[in-house]
């Protein structure tokens, strides 16, 4: 109460336009920060009137009026309340009730749908032995919302009908300063949620922020505790910051503040090989302009990509250890996989993906006979050949391998014909069959 008291005893008087509000958020009109009703996703504005017009308090939230300020284009649009989620479900004809502990509301129109999240609590937030917060479902008024929140510039809350921000903890400054804030002490707040560690280093590539020393120096003596966050809820976080746009960055930003050991459980050693780096920053950078473009990105390719040079270290392991190539390699992706499952919970179909985008690898080598006519036809050719052209770019099989490929999917049928080679494996067709049981042979990869 006191510090409250004298912050707001010591703000600039220019910061505290809102003097009907003794609690003291600043209430910025669109002059200082620049966002226009019509910026706001039209499903977006509707919920905030319509709730507004039954006497509660509405907001977009979040990151969508983060992102609206620094220039960027929400992916999403969410609105806070102080209705129960009960109560915002009686206002709207198409809402859906979902979650078991904290109830959020979907509200749907047309082809959009809001997430409404009535204000949270803080209080009674039940926590494990490292300080993790296991539950917090308590509702609370808008000022707990906002301290419960992690970064200043993420508590933002926006009001279309008077186009003012609310901003309790100066994160619209911070934004236009460039600077990432934790809000309330940053190693507290990590350990309540380790996954903050990792929010911190997405959010500041991808807005081009620099994280206050306040909240980057504990990152290093921490980054352990990221070690009790469920696999699941990892994965998911990994992927946002994959698929971020800024990949490549934030790997970058993950390795300068020693976050990248637990998450991609050997991405440090594979980054440490030389050419490991080079196939994955080239998959990174691939997957950055894609993103930039607009395009779609599939997280079985990059996580395939990812792990790929853990599955050649092993696949050499064995093959060394006189273990046939395909068993070999097929062996190396299940040992692969299942040792990522450990940290980072992979879903059952991502991993069949990458199983398949892997096992059609080797199948690149053979260029006679049927069987690049066959390997066209696969429905996966598509991912293993732009998969191939990494492998080619990062040095690790002969580029003429890939154009080959390339060429041959273009060609028509009878250039192909002509670029056929001899079969490459006389050898074992001329050979009387000595084996009969077992025959394992490269045509099984599939
Ligand atoms: P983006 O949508 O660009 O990935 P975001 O900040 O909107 O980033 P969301 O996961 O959509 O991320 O979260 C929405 C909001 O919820 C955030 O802006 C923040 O206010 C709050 N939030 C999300 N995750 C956390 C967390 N781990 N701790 C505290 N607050 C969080
Ligand atoms: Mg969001």
């Amino acid at each position: 109460m006191i510090r409250k008291l004298l912050r707001r005893i010591l703000r600039r008087p220019e910061d505290n336009t809102s003097t009907h509000r003794p609690r003291g958020p600043v209430h910025i009109p669109r002059d200082r920060h620049g966002i226009a009703r019509e910026h706001i996703l039209p499903a977006a504005r509707k919920v905030c009137d319509a709730l507004q017009a039954e006497g509660y308090q509405a907001y977009v939230v979040g990151g969508a009026v983060r992102d609206l300020i620094a220039g960027i284009e929400p992916k999403d649009f969410d609105v806070a309340t102080s209705a129960t989620p009960e109560q915002v479900t009686a206002v709207f004809r198409r809402a859906r009730l979902i979650g078991r502990r904290f109830k959020i509301v979907h509200v749907m129109f047309g082809r959009d749908t809001i997430e409404v999240t009535t204000f949270r609590g803080d209080a009674e937030a039940v926590t494990d032995e490292h300080g993790r917060i296991l539950h917090d479902n308590v509702f609370g008024t808008m000022e707990e919302d906002a301290a419960r929140r992690d970064f200043t510039v993420n508590a933002l809350y926006y009001d279309p009908s008077s186009e003012t921000v609310v901003d309790f903890h100066h994160g619209v400054a911070d934004l236009q300063q460039k600077t990432l804030r934790m809000i309330g002490e940053p190693i507290r707040r990590y350990r309540e949620d380790p996954v903050r560690m990792l929010r911190a280093v997405r959010l500041a590539a991808k807005l081009g922020l620099s994280i206050d020393p306040a909240a980057r120096e504990p990152i290093r003596a921490m980054a352990d505790l990221l070690e009790n966050v469920p696999p699941a809820r990892l994965f998911d976080e990994m992927l946002k910051l994959l698929t971020s746009g800024h990949a490549v960055r934030c790997v970058r930003q993950l390795r300068e503040e020693g976050l990248h050991h637990g998450l991609l459980p050997l991405l440090d050693v594979i980054l440490d090989q030389p050419m490991g780096e080079r196939f994955v920053m080239l998959s990174l950078e691939r997957t950055d302009e894609r993103v930039r473009e607009d395009k779609s990105i599939s997280p079985s390719f990059l996580f395939a990509t990812l792990l790929w040079h853990e599955v050649l270290a092993d696949w050499e392991k064995r093959k060394q250890a006189n273990e046939p190539a395909i068993p070999a390699l097929f062996d190396a992706m299940t040992s692969v996989l299942d040792q990522q499952a450990e940290k980072l919970a992979i879903t059952r179909r991502i991993a069949t993906d990458i199983r398949e985008i892997w096992a059609l690898q080797p199948r690149f080598e053979q260029r006679s006979g049927k069987r690049p006519y066959r390997m066209l036809e696969l429905p996966r050719f598509r991912a293993a050949y732009d998969f191939l052209l990494l492998r080619a770019g990062s040095g690790e099989v002969e580029q003429e391998l890939a154009d080959w490929w390339t060429d041959f999917a273009a060609a028509d049928a009878a250039q192909r014909e002509a670029m056929l080679r001899p079969d490459e494996a006389p050898k074992k067709r001329r050979r009387p069959r000595r084996k009969p049981t077992g025959g394992a042979g490269p045509a099984a990869a599939a």
